[in-house]
């Protein structure tokens, strides 16, 4: 990770051509320049040059920003906003102790004892053995689903699972600015990855995948999806379920998820308005930006209702908790693997 002023050129190569208000779900609705990708980069050469300073209402904005990468993906400049806004949030986080406080209790309480409190509940079972070999990082959704849906999946497509126990990737501390612990977890996963030798990594959740595939070169990241298309793997679910499914911003290959959607017997797949758009997980601690979250949930929210079907399927674990956070009971939210292999 760099420090923001080593962003200096990409946030100069912005042309100001304002492509990224036209896909910002937060620019949208604010009509605010300030929250979306041009303007937070102004002010962003205004804090490298030194004529602004890091005060709580520049914070604000970067906080408002969903981590979506949505505008990265249209700007014509190729600039990685979330990475530029996440140097930044490490220059916030350095100079306000209250940011390390709430650092500590994510840590300890939410990734630590919560996580482990929830994993009295995980499934786990004994892969077969297979001379191909995986490991399965399963982040946190792992250790509170356990390892079932994963092991019989890629067993028959001959694969061994081995399940080490990793710790959270970390990117909660990233999009945060708390760069130490983010540091910490990346250390934690090479160094086990390192002892057991095998480079090929298998996920179910889209942003362990992103973001444990950003850690080194060495290693070979591919989720669930992928080997499942690759090894052709027919599958049928025991009755009819109609679905809609949620992508997550960070999935990177979206191609195997639809194959496995359009393929598998007895599933009924709906895509819904807006299936690729953000649900809005950055913005559910946000309480007092409840106003505006509150609509990028509603969009959602009502896309998932207007599609017709009860569930809402997603890879990752961040997406469907938000998801199930606003369904209000309309709707269930679940795992794309878990739900698969519940249903065979
Ligand atoms: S799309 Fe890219 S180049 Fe255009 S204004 Fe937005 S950040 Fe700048
Ligand atoms: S990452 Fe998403 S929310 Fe943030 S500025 Fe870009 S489009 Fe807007």
């Amino acid at each position: 990770m760099k420090h923001l002023a080593e962003y200096k050129e990409e946030i100069h190569s912005c042309s100001k051509c304002g492509l990224c208000q036209s896909v910002c779900p937060i620019y949208k609705i604010t009509g605010n320049d300030c929250t979306v990708s041009r303007g937070m980069f102004i002010m962003l050469r205004g804090l490298i040059k030194g004529d602004l300073k890091m005060t709580n209402r520049l914070n604000r904005y970067l906080d408002l920003c969903l981590k979506c990468g949505a505008c990265s993906k249209f700007c014509p400049s190729d600039i990685d906003v979330t990475d530029i806004i996440a140097s930044a949030k490490a220059e916030y986080f350095k100079l306000h102790p209250l940011e390390k406080i709430i650092s500590f209790f994510q840590k300890y309480f939410i990734f630590g004892m919560g996580i482990s409190i929830l994993k009295l509940l995980s499934h786990n079972i004994k892969s077969k053995k297979f001379e191909k070999k995986v490991i399965y990082f399963g982040g946190c959704s792992g250790k509170i689903k356990g390892n079932k849906a994963v092991v019989k999946l890629l067993n028959s497509c001959n694969i061994e699972v081995i399940t080490p126990n990793f710790q959270c990737c970390g990117i909660s501390f990233y999009v945060r600015g708390d760069m130490e612990s983010y540091n910490n977890y990346k250390k934690n996963f090479l160094a086990i990855v390192e002892k057991y030798g095998i480079t090929d990594i298998v996920t179910t959740c889209a942003s362990c995948e992103k973001t444990v595939r950003s850690f080194s070169q060495d290693i070979n990241v591919k989720n669930i999806f992928e080997y499942i298309r690759e090894n052709g793997l027919k599958l049928k679910l025991k009755k009819k379920k109609r679905v809609t499914f949620h992508k997550p911003c960070n999935i990177e290959n979206y191609d195997d998820i639809k194959w496995i959607l359009d393929n598998t017997e007895n599933l009924d797949y709906i895509e819904m308005q807006g299936f690729d758009e953000c649900c809005g997980l950055n913005g559910i601690s946000k309480i007092k930006e409840y106003k505006i979250m509150s609509r990028v949930f509603g969009a959602k929210r009502n896309n998932i209702i207007n599609s017709g079907a009860k569930t809402v399927l997603t890879s990752c674990l961040g997406c469907e908790t938000a998801l199930s956070f606003y369904s209000l009971g309309r709707y269930k939210a679940e795992d794309f693997t878990e739900f698969l292999v519940k249903n065979l």
